[in-house]
Order: structure tokens, then C-alpha cells, then sequence
């Protein structure tokens, strides 16, 4: 079987310059007459890995001296419960905003373990907007500001950074390295890699250095950034093979001229795919136009027979996880840099042919 177009939503497409250098590597990597797979994570090769794919990753975001960069394990889901642990004492308070899944189950943490205050929602319209917030929204004394700044689910996007005397905490895990921001507006930046920086298994926490041993004498070593901060990540084995494979993403993405010029693609794939949802009489997008996300893109056709038949056919066309998440319903094309345009002029095309058939 030939390689499909993959427009899963994570884990998700990776380049192919990437795969193909990784398969080159595979069974010796150079100078080590082993797999990355295979070698001490304290070893000269894996040193040189790891910190090329640091200083890969800072590069390519322009990340400050003044942040660590950590690679951890347990995905974005256990960052849900760290953040909480470290930057929030007993009796402090945290804001975040819910707009979907991923915030919701991040406000469950923040609320389990310490005090999170939901200070706004667009649980009202199924989470297809982005709620705008103001200073005075926000609770006084509150340490810092959770929201997610690309929702995977829903296609919605925070476009710019909401308003807040707090700490600025993002959940970028479906949007990092889609384009080009200012780290210095944030305070904690954490992303799962397997949605658009590798394979799944690392997460990377980029933050501040004056956050770090803020936790308490209680929180698990484990849990506590300054553990990871310390040992430049390697206090224990960390995720050897996807810090390998970040590294190469992160060169492949320098190699096309870095993220100005990945976000100037990225936005053509998504005008091209909302060009085309717009345009038709069949098919209708599911966000407000201003929100919408160019990662992940929901779309819907009138009827469940039809958002059923264009499965079926896209999936033999060679046009793979297309499916809606079931809060949405309908299709998602998640179209992260792993997804070329030609992908997305590919399913582009079967939306058209489908639309000709069935109007
Ligand atoms: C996928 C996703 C998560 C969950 O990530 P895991 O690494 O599976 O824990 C959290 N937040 C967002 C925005 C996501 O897209």
C-alpha cells in the first residue's frame, strides 16, 4: 500500500524528509554502530542529540535565554496536573478560559489539585468561537492565565494573547511551529510532540526560569520542573527516540527557512481548504471565521448519510482520518506541517468532485 494523505488530528503526519532520514539512521546512527533506540541516554552521541534538538528548537521559536526548555514524558494531558503543582501554592488562585476538551480537562486538574476559576467559556455555542477577555474578567491576585491556544476538537485559535496581569500558561500542543510567535508574551508554553514536533511520547515545557523550585516540599520529584531543569532533562531516561526525531523536525523546518516561511504555507493550505468550504454549496465550516484555526479544520455536509459517503469515499481515495471528532461531528482536516499543500490540494479536489455529484 502506498502512503496515504493523513489528516489525523495526532498522532499526525510527519515530513517525509524527516521519516526518510530517520529510516537512513535507523539501524546505525553515525558514529555509534547503534539505533538511537538502543544507546545510553548518557552517551556522546545522545548528548550531541539532545542538545542539538534544543538548540534546534530554540533557534527556529527564538526562545530567550531566560526560559528552559524541557523534554518530559506523560503528553500535555500530565502537564494538566504540573502546572497546577508548581505554580500555584495552597489557597492561590489560577484563571483559565474553556474552550473545548483539552481546556476543560485542564480546569478538572487545576481544580482537583489546587483553586482554577473559570473566567470565561464558549461552552454556550459548542465551542466555535473564542471568547474575548478584558483585564477586569480576570480575578485579582490570580498567579497565572491558562487557555488553549489551538483547540484540536473544535478549530478554533487564540490569535493573539488575552489581556492579564497574571502569568501567561498556553497549551500549544496543535499549534506549535505552525507559526511564528513571541515567546517573551508567555510565561509557560507545554505541547505534546505528536501533533505537529514528532512522534508521540515527548513533551516539550518551554518556561520562564524565574518559575522554576516554586512548588512545594510535597509535589512528587517527578512532577517538579525544577527536577527536569536541573538536570537538563536528564535526571531520568527521557523519551531518546522522540527527542531524535524532534531534532530532525525542527531541522527540516529550519531547511525550508524557518517558521515565517512554514507559517506563510501553512496559511495558504488552510486559505485553500476555507476558500473551498466557503465557496461551496455543500459543504459549511463550523467556527467563527475570525477564530478559525489553520491546523485543524472541522467541516460538515447537511446530512449524516452524506458526511458518511464522503468518509467512505475519501478513505478509499487514499484520504485517511478524515472523521470528525464526535463533538463536532462531520470532518476534520488536521493539515500540520507534515501535510504538504499538494495533501490538501488532493482532498481539496474530492471535495469538489463529491460536491458535483451529490448537489
Ligand atoms: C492532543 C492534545 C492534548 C492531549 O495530549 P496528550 O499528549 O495525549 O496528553 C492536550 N491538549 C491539546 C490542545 C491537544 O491537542
Amino acid at each position: 500500500m502506498a502512503r496515504v494523505w493523513n489528516f489525523s488530528a495526532g498522532p499526525s503526519a510527519l515530513p517525509i524528509n524527516v521519516l526518510k532520514k530517520a529510516q537512513e539512521q535507523m539501524v546505525e546512527y553515525p558514529g555509534a554502530g547503534m539505533s538511537v533506540m538502543e544507546m545510553s541516554h548518557r552517551s556522546k552521541s545522545f548528548t550531541e542529540i539532545i542538545t542539538t534538538a534544543e538548540a534546534n528548537l530554540r533557534s527556529l521559536m527564538n526562545i530567550p535565554d531566560s526560559y528552559k526548555v524541557l523534554f518530559l514524558q506523560g503528553g500535555a494531558s500530565s502537564q494538566f496536573a504540573m502546572v497546577p503543582l508548581n505554580l500555584l501554592a495552597e489557597g492561590e488562585t489560577a484563571d483559565y478560559i474553556n474552550t473545548g476538551r483539552w481546556s476543560t480537562m485542564a480546569i478538572k486538574e487545576g481544580q482537583k489539585l489546587r483553586y482554577a476559576q473559570v473566567i470565561a467559556s464558549s461552552e454556550d455555542e459548542n465551542f466555535s468561537y473564542i471568547p474575548k477577555i478584558t483585564k477586569s474578567d480576570c480575578t485579582p491576585g490570580a498567579k497565572y492565565l491558562h487557555f488553549t491556544e489551538n483547540n484540536t476538537i473544535y478549530g478554533t485559535t487564540f490569535y493573539s494573547v488575552p489581556e492579564t496581569d497574571a502569568r501567561i500558561v498556553t497549551d500549544m500542543s496543535s499549534s506549535i511551529l505552525s507559526r511564528e510567535v513571541d515567546v517573551n508574551q508567555y510565561d509557560l508554553i507545554y505541547a505534546g510532540a505528536q501533533k505537529n514536533m514528532g512522534p508521540a511520547g515527548v513533551t516539550v515545557v518551554i518556561v520562564r526560569e524565574e518559575l522554576l523550585g516554586m512548588a512545594d516540599s510535597s509535589v512528587p520529584t517527578m512532577f517538579n520542573y525544577q527536577t527536569h531543569a536541573e538536570k537538563d532533562s536528564l535526571f531520568n531516561t527521557p523519551p531518546t527516540f522522540g527527542i531524535y526525531m524532534l531534532g530532525l523536525v525542527c531541522e527540516e523546518l529550519m531547511n525550508m527557512g524557518g517558521l515565517a516561511e512554514v507559517e506563510r504555507i501553512n496559511r495558504a493550505k488552510a486559505e485553500l481548504l476555507y476558500n473551498t468550504i466557503d465557496e461551496s454549496d455543500l459543504f459549511s465550516g463550523t467556527v467563527r471565521v475570525e477564530d478559525r484555526s489553520i491546523t485543524n479544520i472541522p467541516f460538515v455536509l447537511p446530512t449524516d448519510e452524506l458526511n458518511a459517503a464522503f468518509i467512505a469515499e475519501a478513505t478509499d481515495r487514499g484520504i485517511a482520518n478524515i472523521k470528525g471528532h464526535r463533538s463536532v461531528g462531520g470532518m476534520r482536516a488536521s493539515i500540520y506541517n507534515g501535510v504538504p499543500m499538494e495533501g490538501v490540494a488532493f482532498l481539496v479536489d474530492f471535495m469538489k468532485e463529491f460536491e458535483k455529484k451529490n448537489k
